[in-house]
């Protein structure tokens, strides 16, 4: 099927009793047993499973290609659980330029014992010779944020597989529509589905999806339960509901991105616009390699200092400023203040969450804000 009819139809079916279009919310924490302790169904508490987050799941694990999915209460709790697989002494290895939740999350593990490795991993060689005999997981985040710097997944995948380690994938910002890491070779895709999947800015969840249902299903199968960070059934129903529309937003956003990074790159006042999908982005052929859509996210750099970057950003109109990303309204961030004082990312940078409004009005708003070259 083609991901737009999946996407309808992924685990969704008419209730057979009441014949309801639309799926109910399933409330209960509990399960009535029979007199002799016996279950109805699969469903025993509302922490282990529940019918609502088994629909999401199961739609989730359809959508992104692979055997299995599990929901979480964010998306730093599905990397969390990722994370969860290797043990104490084992070595991590991940991007130097990751989502700084999920470097933070990092930093948490080395505290308990595991060896985690920041690396610039865009540099092929660079990442061979980080791998160590007790490399245990490679996590990529591509494209990553906020820099957009493309991994070659194919290529990690390779030389994880020879070193007996194994492939984890953020594919927040791409999506299942523009990028399947699991069909490259990777053995888990973590998602925010705070982002796209619930694509409304009104949820916040994560997923963890599994190229097969083998031990390391098992074991986040566990810490899902074990560990307890898991969604409630509203919630659930809400990325459910994104997901329906996920592949029509996704391209809308990738065609409004494409048009803007245009806009912005012929702009004097900027430095320099970080786009996949710009054949000046050093990343642009491995992109264009494993993506079918180069996604809705972009930054660019304004020229000058950092109060540059934040008086562009203060004249805006229309693109409310704010974290997150992959919702309906567009959002802009200044992420170097965001971040704090240790940030790496550039002082001039903001990183732009292309929403869906028309983009003609997008760039009328970034025009004006920008202003004419030589004003501040
Ligand atoms: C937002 C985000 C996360 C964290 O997800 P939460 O739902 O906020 O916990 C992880 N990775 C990427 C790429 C993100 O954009």
């Amino acid at each position: 099927m083609h991901l737009e009819t999946l996407a309808i139809h992924a685990a969704n079916h008419p209730d057979p009793i009441t014949g309801d279009v639309a799926p109910p919310i399933h409330l209960t924490t509990t399960f009535a047993r029979g007199s002799q302790g016996d279950l109805p169904s699969e469903f025993i508490y509302a922490r282990t499973g529940n019918p609502t987050r088994a629909a999401l799941e199961g739609a989730l694990a359809q959508l992104e290609g692979g055997a299995v999915a599990f929901a979480f209460a964010s998306g730093l709790a599905a990397i969390h659980a990722i994370f969860k697989m290797v043990e104490p002494g084992q070595h991590i290895i991940a991007p130097d330029d990751l989502y700084h939740g999920t470097r933070n999350l990092l930093l948490e593990f080395q505290r308990w014992g595991v060896e985690v490795g920041f690396v610039d991993i865009y540099n092929l060689e660079t990442l061979a010779a980080a791998i160590q005999s007790n490399t245990r997981l490679i996590f990529i985040e591509t494209p990553s944020n906020p820099m957009l710097k493309i991994t070659d997944i194919r290529a990690v995948v390779g030389l994880a597989q020879a070193a007996g380690a194994q492939v984890a994938v953020d594919n927040t910002w791409a999506t299942p529509v523009l990028q399947r890491p699991l069909e490259l070779g990777a053995d888990y895709v973590a998602h925010s589905s705070t982002k796209y999947f619930g694509g409304h800015s009104d949820v916040t969840g994560g997923a963890v999806i599994c190229r097969e249902d083998g031990t390391g299903a098992a074991r986040l199968r566990e810490v899902q339960n074990t560990l307890g960070a898991v969604p409630a059934p509203f919630d659930c129903w809400l990325i459910r509901r994104g997901l329906m529309t996920l592949p029509l937003r996704v391209r809308a956003h990738t065609a409004g991105a494409a048009q803007i990074s245009g806009f912005l790159a012929a702009h004097g006042k900027v430095e320099v616009v970080h786009y996949p999908g710009l054949a000046s982005h050093p990343g642009h052929a491995v992109a264009a390699g494993q993506m079918s859509g180069f996604g809705g996210m972009l930054s660019f750099r304004v020229q000058g200092e950092e109060e540059a970057a934040a008086a562009v950003m203060s004249r805006l109109q229309l693109i409310t400023r704010a974290t997150s990303l992959g919702g309906v309204e567009s959002l802009i961030e200044h992420r170097y203040r965001v971040e704090g004082p240790h940030s790496r990312t550039p002082r001039n940078l903001l990183r732009l969450s292309v929403g869906l409004e028309h983009p003609d009005e997008l760039i009328a708003d970034l025009a004006q804000a920008l202003g004419q070259p030589g004003m501040l």
